[in-house]
């Protein structure tokens, strides 16, 4: 561990990955990424086959659960906007906090009609773009 770090990362799962992995390739940055879940020693996890076995398995799906019912695709807990319901702006900032983004799922404001690990994965490479841009 180092006693500093450019930028902290909470979660590196789609978009986590993704912003570490942008975040470090010039290597003049470096990126503390905090995971809170276990080792992905799950054989099940790595193939495509092995949805249906992981599914209902609480070690590997926490089986969050809304209200709402998100077909498995979570999103909209973050609004982006200004009002005072807003958590995020149009850059993914926290409003009232310096140096903290939201950047994943819960900035999406409404359930696709499609799947949602692709939009993820973009949202996550421009706003590497956009950090790294200095915005
Ligand atoms: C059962 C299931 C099936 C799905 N199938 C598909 C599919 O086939 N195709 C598709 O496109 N999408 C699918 N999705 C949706 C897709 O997985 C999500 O949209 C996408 O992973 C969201 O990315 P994210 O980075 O926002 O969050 P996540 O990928 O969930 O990443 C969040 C990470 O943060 C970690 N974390 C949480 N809290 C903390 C904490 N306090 N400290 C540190 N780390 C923390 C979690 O362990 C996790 O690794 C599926 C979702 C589920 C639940």
């Amino acid at each position: 561990m180092r006693n500093s770090y450019d930028y902290i990362i909470v979660g590196a799962d789609s978009a986590g990955c993704v912003l570490a992995n942008r975040l470090t390739e010039s290597g003049e940055h470096t990126v503390l990424l905090l995971e809170s879940g276990g080792r992905d020693a799950n054989r099940w996890i790595h193939i495509p086959i092995g949805f249906g076995r992981v599914m209902f398995d609480r070690e590997v799906n926490w089986m969050f659960e809304t209200e709402g019912f998100t077909v498995y695709h979570a999103v909209g807990t973050c609004k982006m906007g200004s009002d005072a319901a807003a958590v995020v702006d149009q850059k993914l900032r926290v409003h009232g906090m310096q140096s903290m983004r939201v950047i994943d799922a819960s900035v999406i404001p409404v359930v696709t009609s499609g799947n949602t690990n692709a939009p993820v994965i973009m949202i996550a490479e421009k706003a590497a773009d956009s950090i790294l841009r200095g915005d």
